[in-house]
Formats: C-alpha cells, sequence, structure tokens
C-alpha cells in the first residue's frame, strides 16, 4: 500500500498505458482520477478500481483547471499527476501538415503544461507532489516523427526544468520514455504502415534486446516507482523503458 491515503491523477487514463498505471495506483492503495478525452473509456478503468471518471482535453486549459479543481475538490488533495494522454499524426516532413504538428504539440507540450501548471498550486501548498511526463524513445529520433519527436523531447526539458523549480517545495518531476508497447498506439502505427499487427510485433521485438515488446504494466510499474517515496531523491531524470540500453 505505497500511496494509501495518496491521490494520483492520471490522463489519457482511459487506455494503455494510462489504464495500467491508474490500476497500479489503486492496487497500491491510491484515491485514483482516471481522466480522458471522453468519460466512457475514463469510466470503464475507473469504475472496477473504485476511481473518478472525468472527461478533460488537456489541450485546453479551462478544461485542465477544472479537472484539477474536482480532483480537489472531491478527494481532497492532489498528490500525484502522471500525463499519459497523447496522440501520433505521423508523416514525413514534405507531407506533414499544420494541423499535424498543431494537434501533436498541443497534446502533448501544451496538454502536459496546462497539467503541471494547474497542479502545482495545490502540491506547493501541501509542499509535496510527485510529476512524471510521458516521453519516448522517439525523443531520439525517428523517421516521419517530426511533430511527435519534438514534443516527446521537449517533454524531457520541462520535466528537468519542473524538478529545479518545483524541487524546493517538495516537489519531484520526472519523466518516462517508453519504446515499443502493446496499445493502441502502435496498432494505429502497424496500420498505418499497411503491416499485419502480430508480424510488426515480432519485428519490433526482434530488435529489442530482450526479445519481446512492452506491455503497458512494464511501464506502469516505474511510472508508479517514480511517484513513490522510495524514488523520493530522483528527480529531472528520464528513464528509458524499453528492453534494453
Ligand atoms: P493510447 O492511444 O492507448 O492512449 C492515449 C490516451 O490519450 C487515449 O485514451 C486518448 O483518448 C487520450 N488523449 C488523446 N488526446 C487527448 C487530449 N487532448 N486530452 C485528453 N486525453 C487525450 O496511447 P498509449 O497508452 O500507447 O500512450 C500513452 C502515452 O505514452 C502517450 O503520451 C504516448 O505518446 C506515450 N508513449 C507510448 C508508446 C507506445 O509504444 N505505446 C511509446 C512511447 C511513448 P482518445 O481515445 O479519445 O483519443
Amino acid at each position: 500500500m505505497k500511496f494509501k491515503d495518496r491521490v494520483a491523477l492520471v490522463t489519457g487514463g482511459g487506455r494503455g498505458i494510462g489504464a495500467a498505471t491508474a490500476e497500479v495506483f489503486a492496487r497500491e492503495g491510491a484515491k485514483v482520477v482516471v481522466s480522458d478525452m471522453d468519460e466512457a473509456p475514463a469510466r470503464e478503468v475507473a469504475q472496477p478500481i473504485g476511481g473518478l471518471a472525468i472527461a478533460c482535453d488537456v489541450t485546453r486549459r479551462e478544461s485542465v483547471e477544472a479537472l484539477v479543481e474536482r480532483t480537489v475538490k472531491e478527494l481532497g488533495r492532489i498528490d500525484v499527476l502522471v500525463t499519459c494522454a497523447g496522440i501520433i499524426r505521423d508523416n514525413l516532413l514534405f507531407k506533414m501538415t499544420d494541423d499535424d504538428w498543431d494537434a501533436v504539440i498541443d497534446t502533448h507540450l501544451k496538454g502536459t503544461f496546462n497539467c503541471a501548471r494547474a497542479a502545482q498550486k495545490h502540491m506547493v501548498e501541501q509542499k509535496y507532489g510527485k510529476m512524471v511526463f510521458l516521453s519516448s524513445t522517439s525523443a531520439l529520433g525517428n523517421r516521419g516523427q517530426t511533430n511527435y519527436s519534438t514534443a516527446k523531447a521537449g517533454l524531457q526539458g520541462m520535466a528537468r526544468t519542473l524538478a529545479i523549480e518545483l524541487g524546493p517545495f517538495g516537489i519531484n518531476v520526472n519523466a518516462v520514455a517508453p519504446g515499443f508497447v502493446e496499445t493502441r498506439m502502435t496498432r494505429q502505427t502497424a496500420e498505418r504502415m499497411g503491416v499485419d499487427y502480430e508480424t510488426f510485433k515480432m519485428g519490433a521485438a526482434s530488435q529489442i534486446p530482450v526479445r519481446r515488446v512492452g506491455q503497458p504494466v512494464d511501464i506502469a510499474n516505474v511510472i508508479t516507482f517514480l511517484c513513490s517515496d522510495e524514488a523520493s531523491f530522483v528527480s529531472g531524470q528520464t528513464v528509458y523503458v524499453r528492453g534494453g540500453p
């Protein structure tokens, strides 16, 4: 029960990595707010774990502020923020539209900025907080992902900067950078490339030193460790979780 009496808010919690993270938090005793663009997937995850489902579009400041205010109003505080809300709009640069760029930058970078800014207000007051931002191995460069790679690299800088700004208030801020994880997102990539998903996964696994692709819980376990008091001397770091270096 590492998170007994703690309140954890997970954006993008209705699916994939966010859903697995919400489940691990709940198992370890946290009260969890599962937030997603639509309430239905958030509710599906929240219900079995006794969590609270709240719809929120992270790109909209008012929506995020309302999410954080409701969390604090209903659950009393906010101890943990994990930002998993994400999209991909892959294309080679010459085909990438303004919309592809804006949608991805807005969701990952602006979305995380909105959430971090709204959450810090309460975390600073209570002199306690943990934030984890979802980066990606794509931050190191990935063909067809100028928008996504830029956003994911930016989130590492955001984590480092906020670790410096918020550390004196008892707040740890880190990033987790997953490699290939079996979720709807990687399924969408396979579809776009016209490759069967099983074949796509096998190809990816053959390039990964541990010879398998990641599961959402592999990432959730690292996220929750970084949000635990056992990791209270870890801040401003990016942990790559990819079955290899
Ligand atoms: P999923 O697509 O399974 O889940 C992402 C969730 O984010 C969806 O429920 C989606 O809602 C939600 N979302 C999208 N836009 C918004 C928004 N504006 N406001 C609120 N919620 C939103 O993705 P994953 O679980 O795979 O990814 C989670 C995070 O991990 C992402 O940041 C991703 O970039 C990152 N990541 C994933 C990797 C992977 O291999 N899967 C690898 C590296 C990083 P909706 O269904 O309505 O679109």
